[in-house]
């Protein structure tokens, strides 16, 4: 006898890894160059040159310290480095104790959840969502409670957000740039987003923490600010990771900030730590704590999603799909040729392309594509597009 809940979690394959699955056997008998893989979100572009010049550098000059435990939180100076790193960017007061290092923004997350939940809580999560938030949160023993999207815009539907926080609210999870819409949140939507929870934590008399969840924080397009949340709402906890920045996402190196001005934050801190250590993390990777933290002013190019995103938007549009601007991040979210997205993404297979239906995020009626692969390939991809849209005409 196992646990029904793992069981079902270890043998039914999420959507996104049964596409990328499908998309090998059909490569071994297409070819790799004719299956259009539009479904992991796995970057395309190398990580700079000074990631593995660090990494060497560490490994030539200190080989017998760099495998060793670290410290359960992280490293001091790793986590120094990244305080400094925030105040230069951001401009606060963060500290080396503020922070929380952990194996990439899925464990921070679960960190968080696990850390804050009591029996009876809830979070919230605005579709369109990153699917493994109910794994995360479900585990933690709390509820997810979904926001419907605002599908023309995929900003925020304050009304239903608003029907959706109640006194068993522990927090509300936002997260900008978007995956799966690649939707930035405006300062104005997170102004009205602050002022709502701000309002929301008085009447029920506790704080309602927004966890933001930000891996795709640096891949902003030009024109596009991805405002500093921290800034705009007291309560408010950040997990990163350097997955998607630095294109390591096999390293696992992500962090929690608690900042000393959130609720309790002393409490709330000792709170993740401890989810951690019953999780059983140990520590984040020592080599990877040690190369982040000295490039994490750096990022890959991340130029290349800026123009993927350029080309396929617009021919996608000539074509007649609807797509809502994207501001960053490296997904698409147009609306499936027919309101059923999985009849739409099985169609979609018919001409070799890998598009992950809206459903599982929340936001049926739509597919994601994950753009973060090679410009050439995007190129060749178009008239399958074209001829997907056709066999609707
Ligand atoms: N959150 C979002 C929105 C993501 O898209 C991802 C990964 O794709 C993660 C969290 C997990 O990132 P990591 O690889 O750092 O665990």
């Amino acid at each position: 006898m196992v646990s029904q809940q793992m069981l079902e979690l270890g043998t039914a394959r999420s959507v996104i890894r049964e596409l990328f699955e499908y998309g090998k056997q059909r490569a071994a008998v297409v070819g790799a160059d004719q299956v259009f893989d539009f479904s992991l979100g796995n970057p395309s572009v190398p990580a700079p040159p000074q990631v593995n010049q660090t990494a060497v550098k560490i490994l030539t000059e200190q080989p017998d310290l760099i495998h060793c435990y670290t410290s359960a939180q992280g490293d001091a100076q790793a986590r120094e480095r990244f305080a400094q790193s925030l105040n230069r960017r951001f401009g606060g007061d963060y500290t080396a104790d503020q922070l929380y290092l952990t194996v990439g923004a899925a464990a921070a997350l679960c960190c968080v959840f696990r850390g804050l939940t009591c029996p009876g809580d809830e979070f919230v999560v605005l579709a369109p969502y990153f699917p493994e938030y109910g794994v995360f949160i479900r585990s933690a023993g709390a509820q997810m409670v979904v926001v419907p999207p605002e599908i023309e815009h995929f900003q925020i539907d304050f009304d239903a957000l608003e029907k959706a926080i109640t006194p068993h609210t522990k927090g509300v999870v936002v997260n900008s740039p978007n995956n799966p819409s690649g939707v930035v949140y405006s300062q104005a939507t997170l102004e009205r987003l602050a002022a709502l929870l701000t309002q929301k934590s008085g009447e029920y008399g506790h704080p309602i923490y927004l966890i933001s969840d930000e891996p795709y924080r640096e891949i902003a397009f030009s024109g596009v600010t991805v405002p500093w949340i921290p800034h705009l709402y007291r309560d408010t906890i950040v997990c990163y990771s350097f997955s998607k920045s630095l294109s390591l996402p096999g390293e696992r190196l992500g962090y929690v900030l608690v900042p000393g001005q959130v609720t309790d934050a002393g409490q709330v801190y000792a709170a993740v730590a401890g989810a951690g250590r019953a999780l059983g993390y140990v520590n984040a990777p020592s080599l990877f704590q040690q190369v982040t933290s000295l490039c994490c002013d750096l990022t890959a190019d991340l130029a290349v999603y800026e123009r993927n995103c350029a080309l396929l938007t617009g021919a996608l549009r000539e074509m007649g799909y609807h797509v809502a601007q994207p501001g960053g991040a490296f997904y698409l979210f147009p609306r499936s040729l027919e309101a059923d997205d999985l009849a739409f993404s099985e169609r979609a297979k018919q001409f070799d392309l890998l598009l992950v239906p809206g459903s599982g995020f929340g936001a049926p009626g739509h597919v994601r594509i994950a753009y973060c692969v090679q410009t050439e390939m995007i190129e060749r991809a178009l008239p399958r597009f074209q001829a997907l849209a056709d066999s609707y005409k």
